[in-house]
């Protein structure tokens, strides 16, 4: 251990040893005593907040693989056992569609997922319920089960249709990411807001794109920003009289991605919502090709290697007459991965502490992307090590009233409001505002 360590645990035994015998002596006895209550231990606080993790994509193997939550980990990062250890109290299951591999079949790719995590919930009632609310979770974390939300990843699973978009609302679904990787008719991605060959809207959202916005807010589905471009974004922070958030996105002052969201971009979504708005979140993401350069820089340089590797490998697969899962090339990916070294833990901290100081400590919190990722932080292995990410923030001083707000209560807020605010656009039936960029308010 080193001395610096030694010294700081020496100081705070004393100043221990002095509070308890200032308490013993400061109160005469037939004063009703006061105490104040003890500091909590990092893994006190952890224990004793609702953990929210808004994105893992684990229905992809739930649904390719048959996956069952109560298996052991096999290489993912979720399952009851490491939800339990780690105290994560809800997780957003991502309907995630790949776009190239369901081309023509989105919907029903879409539902089939949604289908998954629904049989999960209904095989293990006493360990998972689905939730639609913020009351929903908050009583899953009363019976001690895993709350089960989903949100789609993509806005390409509507096809462009606000029924079918109604549909999942029904369904469950309680957020939507604009757009995935790639592009749609409607909105653009970061992904391939280069990509010459791409068609691209306007000015960010189509009038289309707007209407989706709009009947998000009215629907209490959250509109998320997560993979979309810089300037999608901005035309999505305008237009939704909801707050937005980010459900798994990380700081691009840090991580030049294109994916992560710039200092401006982090305001902006605090900022976010109407003029009485508590504002939105950015849920951290523990990619580390989003929060290490390094690790980054890496990946890419490896790129061509791999991809030419990969396509190989998938076409000797397909020779065989197999049908490729979302396992097979998970797998494949983590193998290159592995090849580069993990960055520490403290660059995940690094992010979330950015996100804090320059959106605000309410506006910060967790979007591992575990199980869609082909390596993440050192010490960060399954759900079971979320606790390391509560001492790490303690040890750099967070309370833990602000670790509890980053572990799950900044979340809680941002979703009732925009529940409270669908339901104000609700009561204003017949009176829903033609889709222009004259929106009731302008904050920016
Ligand atoms: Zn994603």
């Amino acid at each position: 251990m080193k001395p610096l360590r030694l010294l700081a645990i020496a100081l705070m035994a004393l100043s221990l040893f002095a509070q308890t015998r200032a308490q013993s002596t400061a109160h005469p006895r037939h004063k009703p005593v006061t105490h104040k209550s003890a500091p909590q231990s990092a893994a006190q606080v952890h224990q004793s907040a609702i953990v929210i993790d808004t994105h893992a994509d684990t229905p992809q193997r739930m649904l390719d693989d048959h996956y069952d939550l109560t298996e052991p980990l096999d290489g993912g990062y979720l399952n009851f056992a490491s939800a339990k250890e780690g105290n994560l109290g809800a997780e957003f299951f991502s309907i995630w569609v790949e776009p190239k591999l369901y081309e023509g079949h989105y919907a029903r790719r879409t539902l089939e997922l949604i289908d998954t995590v629904l049989r999960q919930a209904s095989k293990h009632p006493d360990q998972m319920m689905m939730a639609y609310s913020p009351e929903d979770i908050e009583r899953a974390h009363r019976e001690h089960k895993l709350a089960a939300l989903m949100g789609i990843e993509g806005g390409h699973s509507i096809e462009d249709s606000l029924g079918l978009l109604r549909d999942y609302y029904r369904l469950g679904v309680r957020y939507m990411t604009l757009t995935w990787s790639n592009s749609n008719d409607w909105a653009d991605s970061s992904g391939d807001i280069d990509s010459p060959g791409v068609k691209h809207t306007e000015d960010g959202l189509t009038d289309f794109g707007k209407d989706v916005v709009y009947e998000m807010n009215r629907l209490g589905m959250m509109v998320d920003i997560s993979h979309v471009s810089d300037k999608t974004f901005y035309r999505a922070v305008i237009t939704s009289r909801a707050p937005v958030f980010a459900s798994h996105s990380s700081a691009r002052a840090l991580t030049n991605a294109p994916r992560n969201m710039t200092d401006d971009m982090l305001r902006a979504v605090a900022r976010s919502g109407g003029p009485e708005s508590k504002g939105g979140v950015v849920m951290v993401n523990f990619y580390s090709g989003f929060i290490s350069d390094d690790w980054r820089n890496a990946w890419n340089l490896q790129a061509a290697e791999r991809q030419t590797a990969e396509a190989a490998q998938i076409a000797e697969w397909k020779a065989e007459g197999k049908t490729i899962t979302y396992e097979m090339t998970d797998a494949m990916d983590k193998q290159w991965a592995a090849k580069i070294p993990r960055p520490p833990l403290s660059m995940l901290i690094d992010h979330i502490d950015h996100v804090a100081k320059v959106a605000g400590i309410d506006h910060v919190g967790l979007g591992s992307d575990f199980d869609g990722i082909p390596s993440s932080p050192q010490g960060i292995d399954s759900a079971a090590d979320l606790p390391k990410i509560t001492a790490a923030l303690m040890a750099r001083g967070y309370s833990a009233e602000d670790c509890r707000k980053i572990l799950g209560e900044n979340f809680l807020r941002f979703f009732r409001e925009v529940q409270a605010t669908a339901k104000e656009l609700q009561a204003q039936a017949g009176e829903r505002p033609r889709i222009t960029d004259q929106q009731p308010f302008r904050k920016q």
